[in-house]
């Protein structure tokens, strides 16, 4: 009998010292594994490495998890998906985020992220057919304002895939809203992630305020 191949898993995080510690763990255990420093190197990656198991954290620059996790979802619904952050208290998947479970980073041992990879790898089978019937919701980066100075967001539309801009009235907790496509009428579930305005940096504004206060 052939040898099994390896499972795989593919580790995203920004802070380098998590995708090694991530890394080194699993690949004791046996698995074969791959990383990426934010969502869209994790997609560049996925071109080459199909894992089985995707480790993502929320909370990443260009990227976030948030929106790298719901394209997974609707690009590759037979990866099972864990989401990893220090940033929740709890260890529930928190709303709108498009994982199987949640690895509450810095509070839950490692060996507790150990039997969650084991558990996803035992129930993928199930879990592929339940990701292929649910509609994922985008995540849109909050990305502008406009003439007026009110904040939107570019949407597409997951059916016809046009893009159309959506004013953002009010900033609230993540939660799944809904919106006719422009074009083909499609309703489009959406949820606005400001994890990116929140830890951009912003360069635009670091010019130092303060001198013009010191030099008067
Ligand atoms: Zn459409």
């Amino acid at each position: 009998m052939s040898r099994p191949l390896k499972f795989r898993i593919l580790v995203v995080d920004d802070e380098e010292c998590i995708r090694e510690v991530f890394g080194q763990l699993l690949q004791r255990e046996g698995y074969e594994v791959a990383t990426a420093e934010d969502g869209f190197d994790a997609l560049l990656k996925l071109k080459q490495f199909l894992p089985d198991v995707i480790i993502s954290d929320l909370n990443m620059p260009r990227m976030s998890g948030f929106e790298f996790l719901s394209v997974v979802r609707r690009r590759f619904p037979k990866i099972s998906v864990i989401a990893s952050s220090g940033a929740y208290g709890s260890r529930v998947v928190p709303t709108g985020v498009l994982a199987d479970t949640f690895f509450a980073k810095g509070q839950e041992d490692t060996q507790t992220l150990l039997s969650s990879v084991a558990d996803l790898l035992q129930t993928s089978a199930a879990r592929a057919v339940a990701h292929q019937e649910e509609s994922a919701p985008v995540w849109i980066p909050r990305n502008g304002k406009d003439s007026n100075g009110i904040p939107y967001i570019v949407i597409t539309c997951t059916e016809c895939l046009r893009s159309f801009p959506l004013n953002v009235t009010k900033e609230e907790n993540p939660e799944v809203l809904e919106t006719l496509c422009l074009f083909c009428s499609n309703r489009v579930k959406y949820i606005i992630d400001f994890s990116l305005s929140v830890t951009s940096p912003r360069r635009v504004l670091s010019t130092p305020l303060r001198t013009t206060e010191t030099a008067a």
